[in-house]
């Protein structure tokens, strides 16, 4: 399986990511992807960018070593189940990727962690929920399925999960997210999480596990830059 879009990546304005915007799109470039997204962490993640960061984000150029370049941020879920990015910088993003990061997030059990994603999958910017795969903070996947699915949200597969020791039930916890995703047409994203431009593009532990999982590759947007760009409702235009 070919994927060609990598939309969430870390740079170095995420203050624990190593490459520039410039650098991570030469990589993608090198790797054949033809769309990449920088999807900086949100407030709460110790050490990244202040919001200000998204002000002028609208200054990059659309294309970056031959490489079409999206904006977004992982904005962290907290214990409020509110939104962590004022108004004013989502408007400026292409998409918001949420995600439950145990450094600012205590665990409230499955049924509670799953509201506090739910409350803030309903803002318009919100996506995709990034690596919903460790049981130091479960989910109720059913729950939260059905919820993405009425709230045009799709859910990661997240390579960097698979390289890490540290992510509880990893595997079942996919499998059973995946299972539902096919059984109720819910799309997903693979992505890299690169913090490095050496993880641009490297998808392969995902989709092995996606294989050995027969998940329809129909339900994979970023497959293809088209369903990813129809997804977010992105006019193609910004790219000529
Ligand atoms: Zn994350
Ligand atoms: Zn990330």
């Amino acid at each position: 399986m070919k994927l060609n879009c990598d939309i969430h990546t870390h740079t170095i304005a995420s203050g624990h990511a190593y490459g520039t915007m410039r650098e991570m799109a030469e990589e993608a470039a090198g790797r054949n992807l033809s769309l990449i997204g920088f999807s900086e962490h949100g407030p709460g993640t110790p050490g990244t960018c202040d919001p200000f960061h998204f002000a002028a984000i609208d200054k990059v150029p659309r294309t970056l070593h031959g490489v079409h370049v999206i904006h977004g941020c992982e904005i962290n879920v907290m214990n409020d189940g509110v939104l962590h990015l004022e108004k004013r910088w989502l408007k400026k993003l292409d998409y918001a990727i949420i995600g439950i990061h145990t450094v600012c997030f205590q665990d409230e059990g499955a049924e509670k962690n799953t509201e506090h994603l739910i409350a803030c999958m309903k803002h318009p910017k919100v996506f995709f929920i990034s690596h919903p795969d460790d049981s130091k903070t479960p989910l109720d996947y059913e729950m939260l399925v059905k919820a993405a699915k009425d709230l045009h949200v799709a859910l990661e597969v997240n390579n960097s999960s698979f390289l890490k020791k540290s992510r509880l039930n990893r595997d079942d916890n996919y499998r059973t997210m995946l299972a539902l995703c096919a059984q109720h047409q819910v799309p997903i994203i693979v992505s890299s999480d690169a913090h490095d431009p050496s993880w641009v593009g490297v998808f392969d532990d995902a989709i092995a596990f996606l294989e050995q999982e027969h998940f329809p590759e129909e339900l994979i947007l970023t497959k293809d830059e088209h369903r990813v760009y129809e997804f977010i409702g992105l006019d193609e235009s910004i790219f000529r």
